[in-house]
């Protein structure tokens, strides 16, 4: 009992501290973070509920005013995603609440089916009575954004947070109790780009409050107490509510899309790709034969995907995949309808692409019945990089240019790559280089590093065990004076492919 007690204690301690400092760091409990991704905000695509999917959520402990706030504000998810919570007198649920632990946190996504069922999937510490209103609305909009499989923002490799991360390590292990690598894992880590659609936003729910005295610039985030904008758009990206065919197109005939599921890697005919299964009901189409197909787009530009093979294609020259199916009955219930779609048939050369697709069902006279909603993932082949981003110093101790890149890298762990900066004059002319000690093969200015990911998705962002590109001054062999110079960096794999180049950038050099 004193136990008990003591525990109540340090979790109220704990709760005021929060509040006092505005912080509240709800722990992000993924085992692994996997790569695949859409929409705005970071999210796990590889965790997320199939769309159309109810869950059932059961309480494991707390009384009725904590139960009924749960319920009040879970629900505002459902009004921007198809995914409906049915919450259940008696559980064991789908996603099961507790109150009595420790802080707050969430399992993300279908991670929750990993759980025992005598296990909470959720712990909500902070819904107490002393919290105001939109606090308790705060933390339950998030905790159940990472149901959703919503990931922390402040952890969008775009945020370009400048943490002053002395401060930010003092406050967590002394308020917190947690140790450095906690505190890197969840305040300074960066989730992968591909994991986002490269943008950040601040006013998301699930983004911490950042106070001003955590970063070096003074940049904060206040607490957010709604969905932001960004929150309803992406979350509808990810369960996307099925599109009803316009008036004039619909025929007698008529469908209910359910359940839409992409299974990833799957093999048919010794050819790797993915299959697309589709859950429908079907009315009024007995012995009728219909086509249920799928159409492919870039989800950065919006543009079809275009066939240049001739295999897998729409009339009109995209990519497509199709198959037909005739009901036997009326009223016709189809389950996991199936297309398998060979990946060489997207077409897409060696990169990273953010791609989505939908469906769409027809009458025999190719008469749309319906389609659905747009479905986000995102497709890699090779090594890849989306972008490298350059600054430079000035070291005049050292009498040298050192370039900092910033990038991620995708597939190409454990590999000897290999960064490149070239140097240009004003006009884009490379510099001569004129001693061979700095120097590419045709005789321009130029440096090399290597270096070896270590993961499958590495992140070179300069804070961590990352490298920079060094030139000394004197290898640009410029006279005297005043320069307006410009560079690149290169990325090559292994074997000396090119895998993204960085825009040219500008600075200003003063030879002395
Ligand atoms: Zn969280």
């Amino acid at each position: 009992m004193r136990r008990f007690r003591r525990l109540i204690t340090a979790i109220v301690l704990l709760v005021s501290v929060y509040s006092q400092a505005q912080v509240q760091p709800c722990i992000d409990v993924r085992a692994d973070r996997k790569n695949n991704a859409a929409g705005q905000g970071v999210y796990d695509f590889n965790n997320k509920w199939t769309p159309g999917t109810t869950l059932k959520v059961s309480f494991m402990n707390g009384n009725d005013w904590q139960k009924e706030k749960v319920k009040q504000y879970a629900l505002q998810w459902s009004r921007y995603a198809n995914v409906k919570f049915e919450f259940m007198a008696q559980g064991p649920g789908d996603i099961r609440v507790s109150f009595d632990k420790q802080g707050s946190y969430s399992y993300i996504g279908t991670d929750a089916k990993n759980r025992k069922a005598a296990e909470e999937t959720m712990n909500l510490g902070w819904i107490v009575e002393d919290k105001t209103e939109a606090q308790l609305k705060s933390v339950i909009l998030h905790e159940f954004g990472h149901t959703l499989g919503l990931l922390h923002e402040h952890m969008n490799p775009m945020s370009n947070i400048k943490w002053n991360k002395d401060v930010v390590y003092a406050w967590y292990m002394q308020y917190q109790g947690w140790d450095k690598e906690m505190v890197d894992r969840q305040v300074f880590d960066r989730y992968s780009v591909t994991m986002t659609n490269k943008s950040y936003d601040p006013k998301s729910i699930m983004h911490y409050p950042i106070p001003a005295n955590f970063t070096t610039d003074g940049y904060k985030v206040g607490e957010n107490y709604d969905l932001s904008e960004n929150d309803k758009k992406l979350i509808t990206e990810l369960y996307p509510f099925n599109k009803i065919a316009s008036e004039e197109n619909r025929t007698t005939r008529w469908s209910k899309l359910q359940d839409f599921t992409i299974e990833y890697n799957a093999t048919e005919n010794g050819q790797l790709g993915m299959r697309i299964k589709q859950d429908f009901i079907i009315y009024n189409a007995q012995n009728s034969k219909c086509i249920l197909a799928v159409y492919f787009y870039n989800a950065d530009d919006g543009k079809a995907l275009l066939d240049k093979n001739g295999i897998q294609a729409s009339a009109d020259g995209k990519v497509a995949a199709y198959t037909t199916f005739t009901p036997a009955y009326q009223n016709a219930q189809y389950d996991k309808l199936t297309l398998f779609v060979p990946y060489d048939e997207l077409e897409l050369g060696s990169g990273n692409f953010r791609l989505k697709c939908y469906v769409a069902l027809f009458d025999p006279g190719l008469k749309l019945i319906t389609s659905s909603g747009y479905q986000y993932f995102t497709f890699s082949q090779g090594i890849s990089s989306k972008e490298v981003k350059l600054s430079v110093k000035f070291d005049e101790t050292m009498r040298q240019i050192a370039i900092e890149p910033v990038f991620t890298v995708e597939n190409a762990k454990g590999l000897n790559c290999h960064a490149v900066a070239y140097f240009y004059d004003e006009k884009g002319v490379p510099l001569k280089d004129n001693n061979n000690l700095y120097t590419t093969r045709d005789g321009t200015v130029s440096s090399t590093v290597d270096f070896k990911p270590g993961y499958n998705v590495a992140l070179f962002n300069n804070s961590q065990a990352d490298f920079k590109i060094y030139l000394p001054y004197k290898e640009l062999h410029l006279p005297k004076g005043f320069y307006k110079l410009q560079y690149k960096v290169v990325l090559f794999d292994d074997k000396w492919n090119k895998i993204v180049s960085s825009p040219l950038y500008s600075f200003t050099f003063n030879q002395d």
